[in-house]
């Protein structure tokens, strides 16, 4: 281990995606936002697989809020430590403690971090279901759920473990797309015939081709590129609320 010990990237199947966030206007919701985690076997199969199941051993301490994976390093004889701290979800408090420092502690190994470089994963309304719970928050505003099963289809990591490309499917159907298809050609402006290339935003984020097309495609029916999506918003009203980049 003196070398550095390399993780492969997560799977597509061992990524569970969970509601983030459900958005609302005028009382109607609007879509939601889901977030990308590693499943629960995720960190226990890469550290088997990587180091040999015999070569790495997790401890808990504080009643699990904190969690030690240590790997045995042949070549200096001795076991390398990485600790970190869980959260407590709501829900099985014993066990998610537990398992989320156990997560928290293999992403100091380096297992799954190319989660935090997914893109923003937006699902408009009519491709999911989105119920009323009856409920209002403080504002008076109604309070929305969705429990739908939504799953990674594709997944790529680059090398440098960044997430190139990741769909979300729903009932079999793709409801998301991120990235280009490996192998497929990069998408055209309809406009202007010029590949859509991603642009770096005015609050540092990166705006990529499949965002832009996405919202291209909302607000003029067609696939533009940044420079025709300006003109456009010069000269037709944008159906959505425009975004400042
Ligand atoms: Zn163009």
């Amino acid at each position: 281990m003196s070398k550095e010990l390399i993780f492969r990237a997560l799977r597509a199947d061992e990524v569970e995606l969970r509601v983030k966030q459900i958005y609302q206007k005028n009382g109607k919701p609007t879509g939601l936002s889901l977030l990308c985690y590693k499943n629960a076997r995720c960190d226990q199969n890469i550290l088997d697989e990587t180091v040999g199941p015999l070569n790495w051993q997790r401890h808990h301490l504080r009643d699990n809020a904190n969690c030690i994976i240590a790997i045995w390093d042949d070549e200096k004889k001795q076991w390398v430590e990485k600790e970190d701290t869980g959260t407590e979800s709501n829900t099985e408090a014993e066990k998610g403690l537990a398992s989320d420092s156990f997560k928290r502690a293999g992403f100091n190994w380096g297992i799954g971090r190319e989660l935090y470089t997914s893109p923003k994963i937006f699902i408009s309304a009519d491709n999911c279901s989105i119920k009323e719970t009856g409920k209002t928050d403080r504002n008076g505003s109604p309070i929305f759920a969705c429990y739908d099963n939504f799953t990674v289809g594709e997944m790529t990591v680059s090398e440098s473990k960044v997430i190139t490309r990741l769909t979300v499917l729903l009932k079999g159907r793709e409801v998301f797309a991120f990235g280009d298809k490996p192998g497929e050609n990069p998408l055209i402006c309809n406009d202007c015939g010029q590949p859509i290339k991603g642009v770096k935003k005015r609050d540092g984020t990166i705006w990529y081709p499949a965002d832009i097309v996405q919202y291209s495609k909302a607000a003029f029916q067609r696939q533009l590129c940044v420079a025709c999506l300006k003109k456009a918003q010069k000269q037709e009203p944008p159906k959505e609320d425009s975004v400042t980049f």
